[in-house]
C-alpha cells in the first residue's frame, strides 16, 4: 500500500493513504484511511496487509475520525487574555481566558520571549516538556530537539514511562529485542506480568487466542484484575511492588529443583554461580509473606513455567512504576535465560522491541548544536518525573542551575499525568512563569498556558514510525490537510528557529528531508544497521510498511525462525546475557537482583497512617489521559468514572458502602471519588483511574497522591508505589 491509492474503480472519488496510529502502544498500527473528493477523511481500518494488524483497531481508535473532527478541536493560535490569572479552568469555558491570535503574531511573540529568558537567565532557565503523545519518529523528536539544542535550554529526562524497565533489561540483554507477537501461537504458556494485553496489547491478543487454540495457558500476573487477567486461566494477584521477590523465589524453585537449561546457562549467560547463591534466601515461604501468595502458588507457578515448553513471559511497563520497579523488571527478564526458553520457537519474553530499529538518532536530533548554543556545552538535564520540583525549587542550589522560567509543552499533558500534581500545578500557576502549550484540545495544561498552538493528528502529517511490539518501519503519509490552522511539530520548530535567528540548514529540512536522514545510518559516521538496510524512502512510501531483517544477528525474520538471544553473541559487556552486572557493581549498586519492599508499602515505615496501597491505573479505553475528553471513549469507560476500587474487607472496616461518597489522602494531597466495592483489588490495595482534573469532581485526578520518588534503575515515575488512606467523606 503505497501513499495513496485509489479506489478500483478508476472514477472514484476515493483515495486510500497509508497511515500509522501514532499513540503511545504498542502495537503501531497500520491505519489506512479513506478520503473522499472534498479531502475529508471518512473511514479508519487496520490494513489487513499487515501481518500484526491484520485488519482490524482497538476500540480507541476504531473512531478516530470522531477526534479528528471533534468540535473540541483547537484550530487556531490562542493567548492568554491580558490580566487573567493561570489556573484550573471549568471545561467548556476556557475560551473566557483566551483570545484568538495570528501565527505570526504568537511566533514572534513566543520567539521574542524565550529569547528575554534566555538572555536575563541563561537559555538553561527554558524547559521542553515532551513526551509520547506521538510516537512518530519526527513528531516525537526531530525539530523540536534541534531547536532547544541550538537555544541551549535544558534537556529532558525522559522517564515517565519506560526508563527504568527499558534500563533494566539492558543491562541483562544489551538490546531491547523480544519474542515476535507472530510466534506466540506456537507457546504453551504465556505469562501475562503486569501487561493487560487485552486492554492496552489487543493486536497480541489474536496470536494468544490462537496458543490457547493449541492447548496453551495464559496466566495473568497483576495486582489489579484487568481485562486479560478476567480472561486468563490463572490470574496471580500479587502485591504491588513485590514482583521481584516472585522471580527471585521462581528462580529459587527452578534451580532447587534443578529445571534450569545447564548447557544454555553455560553457552549463553554471566554471572550464573552468583545469581544461584543469591536466590537461595528466596525460599517460597519468605516469597508468600512478601508477595501475598501462598507457598502452593508459588511452588506451581515456578513448576509450570519452567517445565512447559514452550513458555513465553510478555511483560509490560506496569512491573516496572514501584519503587524498585527495575530491579523487578531485570529479575523477570532473567527467567528465560534460566530455562533457555529463548531456544524455543514461541519462547522467550517480551517486553519491548524499541532497540530493532536503529534510526539515525544524531541526524534527526543533532545534539552537536547544543555546542553552537550560548553555553557551548551539553545542557544540564532534567528529570521529567520531578516537573513539580522542576517548577518549584530546581534552581534553589547554585550548582543546579537557573530556575525555569520558560516551560514548552508539547505531545504531553502534563498537568493531568506528572506525579505530585500539588506541586506541578503551583509551579505552572507562576506568574513568572511562561508557558507554550501545542496541543490538539483543551487540556489540563492548557489551562496554566500562555499561548496555546493548535497540534495536528497522524492523519494531517507525515512521519515514519517503528513499534515497540512489532519488526514493521512503517511510513504514515499526510491523508488530510491539517485542519484549520493546526501544525505539525516539525514545521512549529522550523519556524521559531527561523524567527530566533538559527541559520544552521537543518531548519530548513522538510519532512521528506528528515525520514531521508533517520533512515541512512551511514552517513555522519555510523554503524550501518543489517535490520534496516534494505529499506529506503522510496520503499517505504510504495509499500507503507516493511519488516526489518535481522541476517547478521539471529537469522532472517523473513525466512528462519526468529530466536533472539539463542546463540552467539549479546551486546553486553561481557558478551553474555548478565545474571551479575559489572556495571551496577561500578556505579555501586547490587550487581545481583534482590527484593527490598518500596517505601510506600505495607511494608513501609509509613503504612500505620496510610494502611492501603494505591493503583493509579490506566483505562482500557483511554491512552493515558489522550480521549478521556472524548463522550464516545468516555461512556466505554461509565463503570469506573470518579469511582474508587475498594476491596469489601477495606470498605466494612471503614463503614464505608458501594456509592458512598469518600475521600482518599495521604500527605501529598486528597481526592473525593465514589467507592466501588470490587473484587478486582485484594485486600489492602485500592484504585483509582487517571483521568482529566478539569472533568472529575474538583478539578484533580489521582496524581495528586502520586509521589515524585524515583525508580532504583532508570531514575522514572513511581506511580504504583503509593500509600494512602481512605474514609467515608
Ligand atoms: S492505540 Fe494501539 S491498538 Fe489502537 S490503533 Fe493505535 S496502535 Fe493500534
Amino acid at each position: 500500500m503505497g501513499a495513496s491509492t485509489q479506489d478500483s474503480v478508476a472514477s472514484s472519488p476515493f483515495r486510500v493513504v497509508h497511515t500509522v496510529c501514532s499513540h503511545d502502544c504498542p502495537d503501531s498500527c497500520a491505519v489506512l484511511v479513506t478520503v473522499n473528493a472534498e479531502g475529508r477523511a471518512v473511514k479508519v481500518q487496520g490494513d489487513p496487509s499487515h501481518p500484526v494488524t491484520q485488519g482490524f483497531l482497538c476500540g480507541k481508535v476504531a473512531k478516530y475520525l470522531d477526534r479528528v473532527y471533534s468540535p473540541q478541536r483547537i484550530l487556531h493560535p490562542l493567548r492568554r487574555k491580558p490580566g487573567v490569572a493561570k489556573g484550573p479552568l471549568v471545561k467548556g469555558r476556557e475560551m473566557e481566558s483566551f483570545e484568538p491570535v495570528s501565527w505570526d503574531e504568537a511566533l514572534d511573540a513566543i520567539a521574542t520571549r524565550l529569547q528575554q529568558v534566555a538572555d536575563e537567565h541563561g537559555p538553561e532557565s527554558i524547559l521542553p516538556y515532551s513526551y509520547a503523545g506521538t510516537i512518530g519518529v519526527l513528531g516525537y523528536g526531530s525539530m523540536d530537539r534541534r531547536f532547544f539544542h541550538r537555544l541551549g535550554a535544558s534537556q529532558l529526562d525522559r522517564t515517565i514511562c519506560a526508563e527504568a524497565g527499558g534500563q533494566a533489561w539492558k543491562l541483562v540483554y544489551g538490546r531491547k529485542l523480544g519474542t515476535r507477537n507472530e510466534d506466540f501461537p506456537h507457546a504453551k504458556l504465556i505469562i501475562a506480568w503486569g501487561g493487560n494485553i487485552h486492554g492496552n496489547n489487543i493486536h497480541l491478543w489474536p496470536f494468544v487466542e490462537q496458543a490457547r487454540r493449541n492447548g496453551a495457558r495464559l496466566i495473568v500476573i497483576d495486582p489489579y484484575r484487568t481485562r486479560t487477567a478476567t480472561l486468563a486461566d490463572w490470574h496471580i494477584a500479587i502485591r504491588p511492588g513485590t514482583d521481584a521477590a516472585l522471580a527471585l523465589g521462581i528462580m529459587h524453585i527452578i534451580l532447587r529443583d534443578g529445571l534450569e537449561d545447564r548447557n544454555y546457562i553455560d553457552e549463553m549467560t554471566h554471572g550464573f554461580a552468583e545469581l544461584s547463591e543469591r536466590v537461595r534466601d528466596y525460599t517460597p515461604r519468605r516469597v508468600a509473606e512478601w508477595t501475598g501468595l501462598t507457598s502452593d502458588e508459588i511452588e506451581r507457578l515456578a513448576h509450570e513455567y519452567a517445565t512447559t515448553k514452550p513458555a513465553v513471559l510478555r511483560m509490560n511497563y506496569g512491573v516496572q512504576r514501584s519503587q524498585n520497579g527495575g530491579t523487578a523488571v531485570r529479575a523477570i527478564a532473567m527467567l528465560p535465560a534460566l530455562t533457555g526458553s529463548w531456544r524455543h520457537l514461541g519462547g522467550g519474553a517480551q517486553l519491548s522491541m524499541s532497540g530493532a530499529f536503529r534510526w539515525n538518532s544524531e541526524a534527526i536530533e543533532r545534539p552537536d548544536l547544543m555546542l553552537a548554543s550560548p553555553l557551548k556545552r551539553p545542557a544540564r538535564v532534567v528529570n521529567m518525573s520531578r516537573l513539580g520540583h522542576a517548577l518549584t525549587e530546581l534552581g534553589s542550589e547554585p550548582e543546579e542551575g537557573p530556575h525555569v522560567h520558560a516551560l514548552f509543552v508539547y505531545n504531553s499533558n502534563a498537568a493531568a499525568v506528572a506525579p505530585n500534581q500539588n506541586a506541578v500545578r503551583r509551579g505552572l500557576e507562576r506568574k513568572d512563569l511562561f508557558t507554550v502549550v501545542h496541543e490538539q484540545f483543551l487540556t489540563d495544561t492548557t489551562d496554566f498556558a500562555d499561548y496555546i498552538l493548535p497540534a495536528t493528528t497522524f492523519l494531517e502529517h507525515d512521519d515514519i514510525q517503528g513499534a515497540y511490539g512489532h519488526y514493521f518501519v512503517q511510513r504514515s503519509h499526510k491523508a488530510i490537510e491539517p485542519l484549520g490552522e493546526s501544525r505539525s511539530n516539525v514545521w512549529l520548530f522550523a519556524q521559531l528557529a527561523r524567527r530566533m535567528g538559527f541559520t544552521e540548514s537543518c531548519f530548513d529540512d522538510t519532512p521528506e528531508d528528515i525520514i531521508r536522514q533517520a533512515l541512512n545510518p551511514g552517513e555522519n559516521g555510523h554503524s550501518r544497521n543489517p535490520g534496516m538496510e534494505h529499506i529506503t524512502p522510496e520503499l517505504l512510501a510504495e509499500q507503507g510498511h516493511i519488516a526489518l531483517h535481522f541476517e547478521g544477528l539471529d537469522g532472517d525474520t523473513a525466512g528462519q525462525p526468529f530466536l533472539p538471544f539463542s546463540h552467539g553473541d549479546v551486546p553486553t559487556p561481557s558478551g553474555k546475557i548478565e545474571f551479575h552486572s559489572e556495571a551496577l557493581k561500578a556505579a555501586g549498586a547490587d550487581p545481583l537482583p534482590h527484593f527490598e519492599a518500596p517505601i510506600e508499602s505495607r511494608l513501609g515505615p509509613d503504612a500505620h497512617r496510610f494502611p492501603l496501597e494505591f493503583l493509579p491505573r490506566k483505562a482500557d479505553n483511554y491512552m493515558n489521559s489522550t480521549f478521556a475528553n472524548l463522550d464516545g471513549h468516555r461512556s466505554m469507560e461509565a463503570k469506573t468514572n470518579h469511582r474508587l476500587e475498594i476491596h469489601s474487607t477495606d470498605a466494612l472496616a471503614r463503614g464505608i458502602a458501594d456509592g458512598d461518597a469518600v475521600r482518599i489522602w495521604n500527605d501529598r494531597g486528597s481526592l473525593q471519588l465514589t467507592a466501588l466495592v470490587s473484587d478486582r483489588v485484594a485486600a489492602g490495595v485500592v484504585a483509582g483511574r487517571l483521568d482529566w482534573g478539569k472533568l472529575s469532581p474538583g478539578g484533580q485526578n489521582v496524581n495528586v497522591l502520586t509521589s515524585e520518588r524515583l525508580t532504583d534503575i532508570g531514575a522514572a515515575a513511581t506511580f504504583y508505589s503509593t500509600l494512602v488512606e481512605v474514609a467515608k467523606a
